[in-house]
């Protein structure tokens, strides 16, 4: 029968970032409420929440307390003790995505022999369990090295051209893969149902910053042929459905000088790719993953406005309370909705917030973003 109680779920979300913060806002539209479980206290999705278990991901009890207090458990981070998660699930707490889909993605080796035994394209590699000059030398440059084990962000990848940039290998567990030119980076976000139902957003084009392997500017819809759009949606779905995901999934992509399409990464969560659907798609990719995880209809992913997104990065040389310079500039421009992630401290490159701009078409969309990105700086006030 369609009645529910109010709260119409208790949702507990494993990780108190910026990712989490903006599920919870979209689980209390839904009448749901929310439990974050976050080493930081006053982490942003704990603020917003207004309950927070202060703990560690990696901590059975604390990942089971907060299992045991919530109907249905997801995730902002990829970085969790998923052994306890799958104890978890067989005593029947509902955890989505699966632990065992965490565990084969939070393994960057897994991952990529998962997706090669689905049959989808993606960059060919090989193991690398103790990096040594030779067996860098034998795979062959210009190579990337992809530690197995806690990267993001462009942390825990490396790109070498030549063996004269072996020195800056990274010394853990790996696998190494082709060095892929890609013309394009696209990301597609897809939806998967509890029941298998599957929606896929409107694929988008990040252009990352070429220091540091972090986005730089997301561009949505992508400026691509429809054949190229169709095809990167169903490589999309084709890889969620060949994981048997239950959730949002940021699945990010190459798109080659033949026009060829191959997978880079799958992320078991929503996406930095997506934050733009908050304005500008008709439902928002967090909506859209509560609906997933709680077997709810999905809602309809059409994007209503071109949109451009920029993150807000913490200014280098600035540690400390965050002091947000250029706001009201930026406000007064018409598209522009700025995002601020309450992080109590600001670093050099940490992700403090995000903006969006909508306009009529992407140029102009885009011209407002390099201007919003030239006024706004986030600073420290105890700098350095
Ligand atoms: P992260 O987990 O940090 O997001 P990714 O695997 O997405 O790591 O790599 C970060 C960035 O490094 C990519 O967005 C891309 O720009 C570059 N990169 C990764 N793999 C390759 C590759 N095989 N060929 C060329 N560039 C790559």
């Amino acid at each position: 029968m369609d009645v529910f109680p109010y709260p119409v779920a208790r949702i507990g979300i494993i990780g108190g970032g910026q990712l989490g913060r903006m599920m919870v806002k979209a689980a209390k539209r839904l009448g749901c409420t929310c439990v974050v479980l976050d080493p930081t206290p006053g982490s942003p999705a704990g603020q917003v929440s207004g309950h927070q278990i202060v703990g560690d991901y990696h901590d059975p009890a604390k990942l089971r307390e907060l299992c045991e207090s919530c109907d249905v458990t997801t995730f902002d981070i990829e970085d969790i003790d998923s052994d306890t998660l799958e104890e978890l699930a067989r005593e029947g707490r509902r955890i989505y995505p699966s632990p065992r889909v965490l565990a084969v993605i939070q393994d960057k080796l897994t991952q990529k022999q998962a997706l090669t035994d689905a049959g989808i394209a993606t960059a060919p590699f090989i193991p690398m369990p103790e990096p040594t000059p030779e067996a860098f030398a034998a795979f062959g440059y210009p190579l990337v090295q992809k530690a197995r084990r806690g990267g993001y962000d462009g942390r825990g990848v490396v790109v070498m051209r030549s063996a004269a940039d072996y020195p800056q290998h990274l010394p853990v567990p790996s696998l190494v893969e082709r060095f892929i030119p890609a013309t394009k980076e696209l990301a597609v976000l897809v939806a998967r149902g509890r029941d298998g139902d599957c929606r896929c957003y409107p694929v988008v084009e990040m252009q990352m910053r070429p220091a540091g392997n972090m986005l730089d500017m997301l561009l949505a819809p992508a400026e691509v042929s429809r054949v190229t759009a169709a095809a990167a949606a169903s490589l999309a779905q084709r890889t969620v459905e060949s994981l048997d995901g239950v959730g949002v999934f940021g699945i990010e992509l190459f798109l080659t000088e033949t026009g060829d399409l191959m997978v880079n990464e799958v992320a078991p969560r929503t996406h930095n790719s997506g934050h733009h659907t908050i304005e500008a798609n008709m439902t928002d990719q967090f909506e859209q993953h509560l609906r997933a995880v709680l077997g709810l209809p999905l809602g309809a992913t059409d994007q209503l406005s071109p949109a451009v997104m920029i993150n807000l990065l913490g200014a280098p040389g600035h540690r400390g309370r965050p002091v947000i310079k250029g706001l009201a500039a930026a406000l007064a421009i018409p598209g522009v909705c700025v995002h601020i992630y309450g992080k109590a401290a600001a670093a050099p490159l940490r992700k403090m917030g995000h903006v969006t701009v909508l306009d009529r078409d992407l140029a102009s969309a885009r011209h407002k973003a390099e201007r919003v990105r030239a006024i706004i700086e986030i600073t420290a006030e105890d700098h350095p």
